[in-house]
């Protein structure tokens, strides 16, 4: 009785809020009357891109060279396929880093929108819930920020998000025995491979993680670039003993499946 109260109270101040303080979509301008998605309006929301089957089994990124076979759920790309020392077993996306989600995305790490951990959680949770079985994981261990960076921002956007998907895990519990234990760059701002790699390169380690040992954990990423970041993250859970690492991101930065099959011309 006194939540619906509080909650209806709640509706109606931000109807008010609203009214008073408009706000529009990030990305089309249009007025916003509700903040379910955060930032955006309803269609913008909708229409950005979500990761579809069939998408490799080991990297996550969209496959079309598993088209109609898109019931396989092991079916790792060429790419996969060389690859033989992964820390992780499998990456998940669920969506394109591209429109809505990615303005969300940057909105959320950059600009101290906490609130988009609502909207990307939800986005994460359908894939989830559709794509994993998750009832397979013992932790929920999101990509840890330094201590530094976490005391500027006030917060972990993964771990925000890790939170917030806890609930569709029966078993999963949240971890954050992994450290950033010295600061980085932003991946995404560094310009090569080389240098991306020296960035992230023993940054991360396990604190007090006897827990986790033969355990199996989900590792919860906002946007994965190069994977260079959730790999030395993997590496160190796997000193740790961890069974086994899977790895979820809100977005992944890959090409669209249609510009995969048919390329832009130059
Ligand atoms: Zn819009
Ligand atoms: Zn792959």
């Amino acid at each position: 009785m006194g939540t619906s109260y509080a909650s209806f109270l709640g509706d109606w101040v931000l109807t008010l809020k609203n009214l008073l303080l408009p706000i529009f979509c990030k990305k089309c301008g249009l007025r916003l009357l509700t903040e379910e998605n955060g930032f955006f309006c309803p269609t913008c929301w909708e229409l950005s891109p979500r990761i579809q089957r069939p998408f490799c089994t080991v990297c996550g990124k969209p496959h079309p060279g598993a088209v109609g076979f898109a019931t396989q759920r092991n079916f790792p790309c060429a790419d996969c396929r060389a690859e033989k020392r992964l820390p992780y077993r499998r990456i998940y996306g669920a969506a394109y880093y591209e429109d809505a989600v990615a303005e969300a995305i940057k909105l959320f790490k950059f600009n101290d929108k906490s609130r988009l951990a609502g909207p990307l959680g939800r986005l994460m949770a359908e894939f989830a819930s559709r794509e994993l079985e998750c009832d397979e994981y013992d932790y929920l261990t999101p990509v840890p920020l330094h201590r530094v960076r976490r005391r500027a921002r006030g917060y972990n956007q993964s771990e925000l998000l890790a939170r917030g998907l806890l609930p569709i895990f029966p078993r999963a519990q949240l971890d954050d025995s992994l450290q950033r234990i010295r600061p980085t760059r932003v991946q995404s701002r560094l310009k090569t491979e080389a240098a991306r790699r020296a960035n992230v390169r023993g940054a991360f380690a396990v604190a007090n993680g006897n827990h986790l040992r033969g355990k199996c954990v989900l590792l919860i990423d906002d946007v994965i670039t190069t994977a260079r970041t959730v790999s030395e993250c993997a590496r160190a859970l796997r000193d740790a003993k961890v069974a086994a690492v899977d790895v979820f991101a809100a977005a992944l930065a890959v090409p669209r499946f249609s510009d995969v099959l048919h390329p832009a011309a130059p």
